[in-house]
């Protein structure tokens, strides 16, 4: 094994011109040949923190995917992509996949590793930096360095704090928090010519080095989009303080079903128990980039809006004066108990009249 990964290295390693301070390894995901979301999120807000310190970036991906999907993880800082293919294309096994990253560790020997917040990530991170005997943080916000140590600042309790870590040993296994960071910046080409991708080839591992699955996936299955994660939708619906009943709370669920949208919101729907942490919008919540963002009981605070900023906004709100009816592209001034009812009386009969 160890020597099939060094013929790879030996056939598609560039040799860096320039020493690079540190060598990441992000464990990256593609769904069907793209790379997914979180991913490409992870790559480009990497590739900020790469530049500043100097560092390499590689990456790794399990199964088969298009060599121009690879090749286009150079325009986003990534230097070099490992395909992980053969036996883990057909079912998945975070034991496996850990043991194609060690052996892979043990080649490059990477300081960083990083994963994205995701179940992949969240069931690989912990397993690695056990195997690896790293030092490892969970649900990291932002990577930066200080002083020339690498430093993680993390969310505590629901975003109620942070905390700043930094590592004192290497290598250490970064799992990013399941945040969406907005807009995906590619470098753009004058980067991406610099940038050289070798994905030919891939690792192939052997099966007599592969782990005993210890479990297997039986089925899986596609969310109705109101179960969506609010960081993947088209459209959210965003839920406030001022929806304060169960049936108000129903009210807003029965309208995210009609137009197919899951529901998220601000801290204190979050705090009084409508919503669970990981659908909260805002500065200490998750930054999301939905076309539409439908708010009702919102104030607009800037903590909460900074989250969903590059949405178009239809609020409605009962205070004329509330400082989200100003950001809003459609506001709607109103009780919401009485607004929804007939946005889903329209939206019925719009439906029954069909396209016009
Ligand atoms: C460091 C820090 C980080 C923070 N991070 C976040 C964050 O990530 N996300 C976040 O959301 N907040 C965050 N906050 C909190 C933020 O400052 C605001 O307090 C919060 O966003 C307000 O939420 P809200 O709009 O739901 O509540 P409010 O500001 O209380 O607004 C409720 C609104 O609902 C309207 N309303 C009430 N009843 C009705 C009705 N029946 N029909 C129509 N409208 C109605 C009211 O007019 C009002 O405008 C953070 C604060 C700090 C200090």
């Amino acid at each position: 094994m160890q020597n099939t990964v060094q013929n790879i290295e030996q056939k598609t390693v560039k040799t860096p011109e320039k020493k690079p301070v540190q060598k990441i390894l992000l464990v990256l995901q593609h769904n069907s040949g793209d790379i997914a979301g979180p991913s490409l999120r992870l790559c480009a807000d990497i590739n900020r923190f790469a530049r500043q310190v100097d560092a390499e970036t590689e990456a790794v991906l399990f199964g088969s995917c298009p060599e121009e999907t690879l090749k286009s993880l150079g325009n986003y800082g990534t230097a070099r992509v490992y395909p992980v293919t053969g036996s883990t294309d057909n079912f998945y096994s975070p034991e496996q996949r850990v043991d194609a990253i060690l052996e892979l560790v043990a080649v490059l020997n990477p300081t960083l590793l990083i994963l994205p917040g995701t179940l992949q990530g969240r069931e690989m991170a912990p397993l690695l930096a056990y195997r690896l005997e790293a030092g490892f943080v969970a649900g990291c916000v932002e990577i930066g360095c200080r002083e020339g140590k690498t430093e993680a600042l993390l969310n505590v309790y629901n975003g109620q704090y942070q905390m700043l870590c930094e590592f004192t040993g290497s290598p250490n296994v970064v799992l990013m928090a399941d945040v969406n960071r907005g807009a995906i910046e590619p470098g753009g080409p004058e980067e991406a010519e610099i940038v050289t991708i070798l994905s030919t080839g891939g690792m192939e591992l052997a099966p007599s080095h592969v782990a005993e699955p210890t479990r297997q996936v039986v089925e899986t299955f596609y969310l109705p989009a109101t179960e969506l994660d609010i960081a993947e939708a088209d459209i959210v619906v965003g839920i406030g303080r001022g929806v304060q009943t169960r049936e108000d709370f129903r009210l807003m669920q029965e309208l995210a079903a009609s137009i197919g949208a899951p529901v998220g919101g601000s801290r204190p729907a979050v705090d009084a128990g409508w919503l669970g942490f990981e659908q909260q919008i805002g500065q200490t919540g998750r930054i999301i980039s939905p076309e539409v963002y439908l708010a009702a009981g919102i104030s607009g605070a800037q903590q909460h809006i900074s989250g969903v900023e590059k949405a178009k906004i239809i609020a409605i709100n009962n205070d004329p004066q509330a400082p989200i009816l100003r950001l809003a592209d459609l506001g709607a001034v109103g009780d919401f108990k009485a607004v929804v009812p007939l946005l889903l009386q329209k939206l019925r009969h719009s439906r029954k009249e069909g396209p016009q």
